[in-house]
């Protein structure tokens, strides 16, 4: 059984400035997104605070692109949980392959921002994801299986009633990608499913949304969330122009 609704969420990335973004966020305000589907946004850091205000009381979440994970302190260029929580965001994209690539996030410092995450009473929405080598050598699943296990080891199961989890083939995403096929997530998605079961139990695994994320369009999204193990799509380039995002979601209405 998918666990309710179908999630539609997209990143900005360090795209959008705060006008754009604002302008944006009002647009997706004045929307009403069809029952069944739970839209969200994460806008850059500079425009969080702006975008949580004018979706507050809307059916769409708002999110942050990463945090750290200790409330304050001397780490210069760094945003705390406490001060994106603050903001008004309801959840925090963590570990991100670009973060991973770019910017020294591993499996371990995921796991530190997930407990930060959760301590704030936000909701961890944590990305994994197979290189394209580690496609070809036929790991995927073994990968999957550590980063999930790494990324949510401490979580009890009532927490993880707040844990939601993007899998991003780094192969798939961005303007090189090549979007996965739909049965194929499926696949990977059933067997990310039995990690979630072995780790946390029948129910809380069970009921964390898994979402698909690698070169997902209005066109293709509807071929992922009609299958029973893909719970939502989380996408970039194709969300980032508002009626595009419209139509996303709209596509995806149960
Ligand atoms: C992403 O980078 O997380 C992503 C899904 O990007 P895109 O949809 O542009 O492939």
């Amino acid at each position: 059984m998918r666990p309710v609704p179908v999630w539609v969420g997209t990143s900005w990335k360090m795209n959008k400035g705060p006008a754009a973004a604002i302008e944006t966020a009002r647009a997706l305000a004045a929307f009403t997104p069809p029952a069944g589907v739970q839209p969200f946004v994460i806008p850059p850091f500079t425009s969080l605070r702006d975008v949580c205000a004018i979706l507050h009381d809307t059916p769409v979440l708002t999110g942050a692109q990463n945090t750290h994970w200790e409330d304050a302190g001397a780490w210069t260029g760094e945003i705390s949980p406490a001060m994106v929580a603050e903001c008004g965001a309801e959840l925090v994209e963590i570990g991100h392959s670009e973060r991973r690539a770019h910017f020294g996030e591993t499996d371990w410092t995921v796991n530190l921002k997930v407990h930060a995450v959760l301590r704030h009473g936000m909701r961890p929405l944590v990305c994994i994801g197979d290189s394209a080598q580690e496609h070809d050598f036929g790991v995927t699943r073994e990968v999957l299986a550590r980063q999930i296990m790494i990324a949510l080891h401490g979580v009890s199961p009532r927490k993880m009633a707040q844990v939601l989890v993007a899998y991003e083939p780094v192969w798939a995403i961005g303007v090189n990608g090549r979007a996965a096929e739909a049965g194929f997530v499926a696949e990977i998605h059933a067997h990310l499913r039995a990690v979630l079961v072995r780790i946390a139990g029948e129910e809380a695994g069970g009921n964390v949304p898994l979402l698909y994320g690698g070169s997902v369009t209005r066109d293709n999204a509807r071929a992922y969330t009609r299958l029973d193990n893909i719970d939502g799509v989380f996408v970039g380039r194709a969300a980032w122009n508002v009626t595009d995002f419209v139509q996303l979601i709209r596509s995806v209405a149960p």
